[in-house]
């Protein structure tokens, strides 16, 4: 059955997307999408789908297709994931980050959990259901994109605004992020389901002052107003806030771990997922984080003017908070702008679409209990929310215990462990079934 089972068929497609360069160094930079989007149109192709690629700028492709479903009167279903991914140093790597060699039972390389596996997993299941004769019961709209990695601008973004019509009669979606295992114990494992991103707010931030001699007393230094309003920033405590998405994953796996969940002490409860509280902890405030300072040019010279950059990230639903804060803190000696600023998303965690996730996962995997989570960074769909469409981080993968699976996003020795795309084709088809 090899090249008709979708279980094989996912593991070479996941093997040639990571050979094919699409490397994102941003602004616009680096190879592109487009080899990458002629070989996913080519494989659905083959399976009778038409696609269209789609360029925003030379060879910045996406890939869109639709597949009728059987239910004409249902809304669609967006299946989305994007083709580039981050720059690496292959000297770092302990098996070459364009190999796509198998060892250790894992498919290496950069792209294989941000997000080739996911690419290869949905085209693994639409070649799989069409050449059984088994079309999903809605629509389903395929989006593979160009330039997640740099904020979507050449992809997601440029899709949406000015080629809406591909996403016409799409209500939900489901892309990266999500989906996969976290280990508690033998038989138990939660599967973090995105149904929340945190919205973004990359500042610059410049201090005003008077420029002299550094011999001379200034009581208007740009270089310390701004330092101070960077050190306020970043050591603000910013007070916990429980979204309802955040709320429920608490409970959910305080109740999995058979801890009594204190909404009062809710890091007792994120203290207990290992590897992963760095990110999950992420999500119970604000948070600002400053990364760049320049200015000045010379040791005895007092510039005019002094500027850094902040990584702010706001909740859903806490943004004017967010900017009320911001701009306290800052004082009214520093200005603020933005180099980068998008939206927070959040969906409820429950209707058919919900349990159509949950109940492929159950069974596939008895120990499996499906938890609403908030991403800590974004998305495209933040691009798709813009359309009026609910989305879910899915992209189903059962782990071994041991893998620490959030580190890999953007890491070094990137990796995805075979059966846990076999395991992905597997409940992609059950929740098409039902979805
Ligand atoms: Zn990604």
């Amino acid at each position: 059955m090899t090249g008709f089972d979708g279980e094989d068929d996912v593991v070479e497609l996941c093997r040639d997307l990571i050979r094919i360069d699409s490397t994102n160094a941003g602004d616009n930079a680096g190879p592109g999408e487009r080899a990458a989007a002629e070989y996913v149109a080519e494989k659905l192709s083959e399976v009778g789908v038409e696609s269209r690629i789609l360029e925003s700028d030379a060879r910045r492709a996406s890939v869109v297709a639709r597949i009728e479903g059987t239910d004409p009167g249902r809304d669609a279903l967006l299946l989305h994931g994007h083709l580039d991914v981050v720059p690496f140093n292959a000297d770092d790597w302990t098996h070459h980050p364009m190999s796509g060699e198998i060892a250790d039972g894992c498919v290496w390389g950069r792209g294989a959990v941000d997000m080739k596996d996911m690419d290869a997993m949905i085209l693994a299941v639409v070649r799989r259901r069409l050449r059984e004769g088994r079309r999903p019961p809605r629509d389903v709209v395929l989006a593979f994109t160009a330039d997640e990695e740099a904020g979507g601008k050449y992809g997601a973004q440029w899709l949406a605004q000015e080629h809406a019509e591909v996403f016409e009669g799409c209500t939900e979606a489901i892309g990266e992020v999500g989906g996969f295992s976290v280990s508690l114990g033998q038989d138990k494992r939660l599967y973090l389901i995105e149904a929340a991103e945190k919205g973004i707010a990359w500042m610059r931030l410049t201090a005003r002052g008077r420029a002299g001699h550094g011999s001379m007393l200034n009581a208007e230094n740009a270089v310390t107003e701004l330092a101070e309003a960077m050190a306020r920033l970043g050591r603000y405590e910013w007070p916990v806030r429980l979204t309802p998405t955040v709320r429920a994953f608490l409970e959910e796996t305080s109740a999995a771990l058979e801890i009594e969940f204190d909404p009062e002490r809710p890091e007792a409860t994120v203290a207990k997922l290992g590897p992963l509280a760095r990110m999950i902890g992420a999500v119970l405030r604000n948070t600002t984080n400053p990364t760049m300072l320049e200015s000045g040019y010379k040791a005895n010279v007092i510039p005019q003017t002094a500027t850094g950059h902040v990584d702010g990230r706001f909740l859903p639903g806490y943004e004017e908070e967010f900017f009320a804060t911001v701009d306290e803190l800052l004082g009214p000696n520093v200005t603020r702008e933005f180099v980068y600023h998008d939206i927070a998303v959040e969906t409820g965690f429950d209707g058919p679409l919900v349990r159509a996730m949950a109940e492929a996962l159950e069974a596939e995997d008895p120990g499996a209990r499906a938890v609403p989570y908030t991403l800590s960074g974004g998305t495209d769909l933040k691009a798709f929310s813009r359309l009026g469409i609910r989305g879910f981080g899915f992209a189903p993968l059962k782990l071994p215990a041991d893998l620490d699976f959030s580190g890999m996003f953007h890491g070094v020795d990137e990796r995805v462990p075979v059966d846990s795309l076999r395991f992905g084709v597997r409940v992609l088809d059950r929740f098409l079934d039902h979805s």
